[in-house]
């Protein structure tokens, strides 16, 4: 009896050993074909160069729906389809001004300037207006009414160069850019400029989403450059008859009618589970949206090739899913999760790219205790790939409405440290992306899919 146990515990000791022997050999492989005959860098090519940036809405993004619909088909995955989803439509018409006015230094001097998303326009007239300068919403409210009532509000307080993570940085400023219209405008104020929201010191402005608040006028907001934003901030300190000229021509139409891209291989023995790998298809209207979020679609892409590439059957349906519109209404990222709920399909995990393609780093997770430290047995063979931070916490914009599903949210983590050189601005470009970089991701991202699907959470 005693020595039978002993041969059944000894029995699994080894099967263990074998398995992680050979999920280890499977990830070498992943590596070795994302590396030696990636295809990710070639598809994020067409879609920088070949179609361009991709607003939701846009010609380029109907055609970017096209392009990724007949690559995944093209792949052979199990079945690729379509789903749609009306998602706001919004133009920026000509080029903004932005015109300092009154400068003891300059006289009259252009800067820098992009109309936020979503914001409404000046139309020809413009809006010409003194300038109050504020680093918070505490100093805008002790301002108040009086102060600010006629005025353009101008939001100056940069992303804490601190931080170690640039998304950390950007998360303590990006409240100006997306509600700090609104909150203007409870006092009156006629026009917003906020700083833009990246830690280099140039002279390109970097778009994003400002979300208005019910019930409260709509004033027209752009970003400024860095070193617009110095340049204004200083003649503001020398000239008290300094006033601000602004022009914006963007405005919101109807509400147009896209899709999701998504491409499938079905799961061999647990077919009605689901593991989603992602990035969003849509992107600003400035640059090529490489980075943001190009390299997420096509790593996504590549991970389901690669899988067929290396005949992984896997045990539960991988789905590669491009969202649209994460950018400027998450209409996607929504309609997935409703469709899910809708059809009853149990979403096991889903991993998003959004990050751009830079260096992985590793991965964020949020789970349970238990799920974590199940992913944490896998850390040894993710190590070997300089996949270090395995950290709590993550997830991404158009996965997060399947958390109410109960579905494990994972975010992968490139190094942070150039992205917001370039994201949501003219520098977000193919040539900013290193090819070789893109390709550790998909494998990086590859990897962690395999790993979940072959062991569970
Ligand atoms: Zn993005």
């Amino acid at each position: 009896m005693k020595k039978n146990c002993l041969i059944t515990i000894a029995t699994l000791l080894l099967f263990h050993a074998l398995q992680a022997q050979s999920q280890k050999d499977e990830v070498r492989k992943i590596f070795d074909e994302a590396l030696a005959n990636g295809q990710s860098y070639a598809m994020l090519e067409y879609l920088s160069l070949g179609i361009g940036n991709r607003l939701s809405g846009s010609p380029q993004a109907a055609a970017a729906v096209e392009y990724t619909r007949e690559r995944m088909e093209a792949l052979r995955f199990d079945s690729v389809y379509l789903q749609e989803v009306m998602v706001p439509h919004w133009i920026r018409g000509h080029k903004e001004v932005g015109r300092m006015v009154n400068s003891v230094t300059y006289g009259s001097k252009e800067l820098s300037v992009t109309a936020l998303g979503n914001a409404v326009g000046t139309g020809p007239d413009g809006v010409l207006a003194e300038v109050v300068e504020v680093q918070n919403f505490n100093q805008l409210d002790s301002l108040g009414k009086e102060k600010l009532e006629g005025k353009i509000v101008f939001y100056n307080r940069p992303m804490d160069p601190k931080h170690i993570s640039a998304f950390q940085a950007y998360g303590g400023a990006v409240n100006q850019r997306v509600g700090g219209a609104s909150r203007a405008a409870k006092y009156g104020a006629v026009g917003v400029v906020a700083r833009s929201m990246t830690l280099a010191l140039d002279d390109i402005p970097h778009t994003g989403t400002l979300v208005y608040e019910e019930d409260i006028p709509k004033i027209p907001a752009v970003a400024i450059s860095t070193i617009g934003a110095e340049i204004l901030s200083s003649e503001l300190k020398r000239s008290d008859k300094l006033k601000f000229y602004l022009e914006t021509h963007c405005e919101m139409l109807p509400d147009a009618l896209s899709y999701n891209v998504i491409g499938e291989i079905k799961g061999s023995e647990f077919p009605d589970e689901y593991i989603v790998v992602g990035g969003h298809l849509d992107s600003w209207d400035v640059g090529d949206g490489s980075h943001d979020d190009g390299a997420g679609c096509v790593q996504s892409i590549e991970v389901l090739r690669i899988f067929k590439a290396l005949g992984i059957h896997p045990k539960r349906t991988i789905r590669a899913v491009m969202f649209m519109n994460e950018e400027n209404g998450s209409r996607g990222g929504k309609e997935y999760a409703r469709a899910a709920r809708e059809n009853g399909e149990k979403h096991l995990a889903a991993l998003e790219s959004d990050a751009g393609g830079f260096t992985p780093r590793g991965f964020g997770v949020q789970c349970s205790n238990e799920v974590f430290s199940k992913i944490m047995e896998w850390a040894d063979i993710l190590n070997a790939y300089d996949l270090r931070k395995i950290v709590r916490g993550g997830g991404g914009a158009d996965i997060g409405p399947l958390k109410e599903q109960g579905t494990v949210l994972i975010g992968f983590l490139p190094d942070s440290q150039r992205y917001f050189d370039y994201h949501h601005s003219e520098a977000d470009t193919f040539d900013k992306v290193n090819r070789r970089e893109l390709e550790l991701g998909a494998a990086a991202m590859a990897s962690l899919i395999y790993l979940i699907d072959q062991n569970g959470l």
